[in-house]
């Protein structure tokens, strides 16, 4: 017998029990006449000890050479211990050691296994089955654990069945690249890795399955932005017979249940706002609510003076932060220079400080008096005490900027605090958003997505203002889920793939089994997908999705434990009728 309990359960209960444990050699502390050691499990750490008194002496010459991490089996006495630690659980007892048996030996770890290590972040991906058994990581993946059993379980509960899709597919698009795998059998062709199994869940509802769920992988090929992963994990959802309004419900529900089981907190009703309402308010299809400092759009109260850089901008706007007229003007000329950095990307950067005594003072009193900034601080709801930060330019450039201005101002005013929840909906999104590059317009969430009732004919005089019936999930400034109403006829996907450039046979190449399915009896359907690793991240109060991640791949998407991507041997590209020169 390996053990009879774990390191984390026995306590004052358990004195003069004897007892087998199994585990990691966390820490010797060798005093000379006695040695403790922590020993180390999935469950915890408990304490042994061995001393010249009550050990013979070679078991206690065999304790002090223990190395780190080595892999022991001890039989022994529970005793309560004469120091107690409260912060552990088996804090107040420890083992005295009768028997100990090395089951492995353990080369010195190359970083520090406990809760603080000293391992930078390549090393610890490198060895990334060390980097588990320290606590933070471990509980990370137990709580990925409990935040999927609950997905689980409430979904069963609300009658969503799981099922599989499979990986080697042809292509879905998502809007990113596609993973490609050469195929043996059938020279010059190629699988592609889902990036959603989206035409797989279609196909369930006309299959009738109705109400679908699937916890998967989907790959996608994009270039890798920070914290990003290129193959990932989705909550997959589809239900047929259903409006946005129905599928709005289910997931809020499911995420109202998430919130109150996994965080303990209650939240109502989850507020909606168009996407156009905010990219006026937030500048940004994801914003966060947790806090205000919302945009005020100035264009009318500041472009009827000699401002030129004003004047010319398609969009004037600004927000209010509290307090900051305090800031001095070293403080000031550092968050323009901030602003002016390439992640932000704004050219300039006007200030209003609103003072205490009622009067503003601004970067820009040559242009503008009183009065005019007055009008600025009501409309961007500026108080006495706050610094009012204008940003200017063409618009949608703009508003990014400012949104991450805003951003960034909250967070230096301690704003994002992660236990502090606040979803709402994003809804009515524009069905194609046009390529400035290309000058083509493509699906903004995909080619299935239906638009909004009565605005298929605006297709061909307005593409960019079709309103879709897509909705987003967004979180404390995140995007945890998305999804559509979708296309359930063969004439209308017809029309949409028109209207993204391809061609008939195109589309018949690529998307024929899902217009053929159409045809025979599709129902109304919709759903939606989770990030679950940026879900499970952000319930577990952290940014990084890559600490949720067992085997994560890093910022180029490589695995540096395992050396993936790698290269092959010429009998295998051979094998699959790959050209071994360029
Ligand atoms: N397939 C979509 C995605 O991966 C989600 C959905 O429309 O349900 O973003």
């Amino acid at each position: 017998m390996y053990r009879s309990h774990t390191c984390g359960e026995l306590g004052i209960k358990d004195i003069d029990r004897e007892v087998t444990l199994s585990g990691w050699v966390q820490k010797v502390r060798d005093k000379g006449f006695v040695v403790w050691i922590d020993l180390r499990d999935r469950y915890g750490l408990t304490q042994l000890v061995f001393d010249e008194e009550r050990t013979p002496k070679q078991l206690l010459e065999q304790a002090k050479a223990l190395g780190r991490e080595t892999v022991v089996r001890v039989l022994g006495t529970v005793i309560e211990r004469a120091s107690k630690n409260p912060n552990r659980t088996t804090g107040e007892i420890e083992v005295l050691v009768k028997e100990l048996s090395i089951l492995n030996k353990a080369l010195l770890p190359p970083f520090t296994i406990e809760d603080e290590t000293d391992g930078g972040d390549d090393l610890r991906m490198k060895y990334r089955y060390l980097d588990i058994r320290r606590t933070p990581i471990r509980d990370n993946l137990i709580f990925r654990h409990t935040v999927t059993m609950e997905v689980r379980n409430y979904l069963s509960a609300q009658g969503f069945i799981e099922v599989e899709t499979p990986y080697l597919i042809k292509s879905t698009p998502e809007g990113a690249r596609d993973f490609l795998v050469p195929s043996r059998m059938n020279e010059g062709q190629f699988y592609a890795l889902p990036q959603s199994p989206q035409t797989f869940k279609q196909l369930l509802m006309v299959g009738g399955m109705d109400k679908y769920f699937q916890i998967v992988k989907c790959f996608r090929d994009e270039d890798l932005r920070a914290d990003r992963q290129p193959e990932f994990t989705q909550i997959d959802c589809e239900m047929a017979f259903v409006e946005q309004e129905d599928v709005l419900q289910m997931f809020e529900g499911l995420t109202r249940h998430l919130l109150k089981a996994i965080k303990g907190v209650e939240i109502g009703p989850f507020p909606r706002m168009t996407y156009d309402e905010a990219m006026r308010r937030y500048g940004n299809d994801k914003p966060d609510i947790r806090f205000g400092m919302e945009f005020g759009e100035l264009n009318a109260v500041a472009q009827h003076k000699d401002f030129n850089v004003f004047n010319t901008a398609e969009l004037v706007v600004g927000i209010a932060v509290p307090g900051a007229a305090s800031y001095t003007r070293k403080e000031i000329d550092k968050l323009i220079d901030w602003a002016k950095r390439p992640q932000v990307g704004a050219k300039g950067m006007v200030y209003v400080k609103c003072n205490e005594d009622g009067t503003f003072k601004s970067s820009v009193d040559k242009f503008y008096d009183q009065e005019d900034l007055a009008q600025w601080a009501k409309i961007t709801g500026a108080k006495t005490g706050d610094l009012i930060l204008i940003l200017s330019g063409e618009a949608n450039t703009t508003r990014a900027q400012l949104s991450t201005l805003r951003m960034e101002m909250a967070e230096r005013l301690g704003w994002r605090k992660p236990d502090e929840f606040a979803p709402l909906w994003v809804i009515d999104f524009p069905l194609l958003e046009l390529d400035e590059a290309t000058g083509h317009y493509h699906a903004m969430h995909h080619p299935f997505t239906s638009p909004k009732p009565g605005q298929l004919e605006l297709l061909d005089t307005d593409p960019g203002a079709v309103r879709a019936n897509a909705y987003d999930l967004v979180l404390n400034g995140n995007e945890i889920g998305g999804g559509s109403i979708r296309i359930h006829d063969k004439e209308t996907q017809a029309i949409m793939f028109k209207h993204l450039g391809f061609t008939p046979e195109e589309a018949r190449a690529q998307f024929g089994f899902l217009m053929d399915a159409f045809q025979y009896g599709a129902p109304p359907h919709g759903g939606i997908a989770f990030g679950l690793d940026r879900l499970v991240a952000i319930l577990g109060g952290q940014e990084t999705i890559r600490d949720f991640i067992a085997f994560p791949k890093n910022n180029s998407g490589r695995d540096v434990m395992i050396d993936a991507p790698a290269t092959i041997d010429e009998e295998q590209l051979k094998e699959l009728h790959l050209k071994v020169d360029a």
